[in-house]
């Protein structure tokens, strides 16, 4: 497979827009991560503690990992020295607990709230009312070592392509509603995560500017 190939023909298609590409590298090793980083990439999205700082222990340092997937409280400080944005931020205390670690690290981490948009419930990730709850609530200006930098969610499993998209809008709805009340004058607050290898491009129509995707470009698991 032709990884370089793959990477080059997705940035293509996100146009003038500007669009992260966070290459979900989860279950492939490290090699496989350094032929991407060898062809220029440096977003790279793990969904396990361990899988990320095994690799970043391997691999060049200036690469920006991304956290996308479940965070037990207890495993924050594994990655707290080096992670550069965490996507899945599902509850106020595991926010106060990327807060102290950050704090020990001497760091502040960027972090998304991921919402619950799916019918699924099996999925984590706050509310919408939990969401506005939070962040009506002074927590987020009291957390000195994290900065709440937008939203990330995962729309329905399904090809009905009008649910996806109704899900993808309703979620840039809310984080259009969130910035305008609660981080006009923030700049930093403007990352709307959302979208993989199958609705990427619904996303991007959406308003995401940040995709999440492994599949197409690094094969099936
Ligand atoms: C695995 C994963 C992805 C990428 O999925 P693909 O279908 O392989 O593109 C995106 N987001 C999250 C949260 C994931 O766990």
């Amino acid at each position: 497979m032709d990884i370089k190939k793959r990477l080059h023909n997705l940035s293509r298609q996100f146009g003038d827009s500007k669009v992260t590409l966070v290459a979900v590298t989860k279950t492939f090793d490290a090699k496989v991560v350094l032929q991407a980083y060898n062809a220029g990439h440096r977003d790279f999205g793990e969904n396990k503690v361990q899988e990320m700082v095994e690799k970043a222990e391997v691999l060049p340092g200036n690469i920006h990992w991304h956290m996308i997937g479940h965070l037990q409280r207890n495993k924050v400080k594994y990655i707290a020295p080096f992670v550069h944005l965490i996507h899945s931020i599902d509850t106020e205390r595991l926010l106060n607990e990327v807060d102290k670690q950050a704090r020990k690290a001497k760091r502040v981490i960027d972090c998304l709230l991921q919402v619950h948009i799916a019918e699924e419930d099996t999925k984590f990730g706050f509310s919408y009312n939990e969401v506005r709850e939070l962040i009506d609530s002074a927590i987020p200006t009291q957390l000195e070592h994290v900065r709440i930098c937008g939203l990330m969610g995962m729309a329905t499993n399904t090809d009905n392509e009008q649910q996806v998209r109704a899900e993808f809008k309703k979620l840039h709805k809310l984080f259009t509603e969130v910035k305008e009340k609660h981080f006009s004058g923030m700049p930093y607050f403007n990352k709307l995560s959302m979208g993989m290898s199958s609705d990427y491009k619904i996303a991007i129509e959406e308003g995401s500017n940040i995709v999440r995707v492994g599949t197409l470009i690094f094969g099936s698991r």
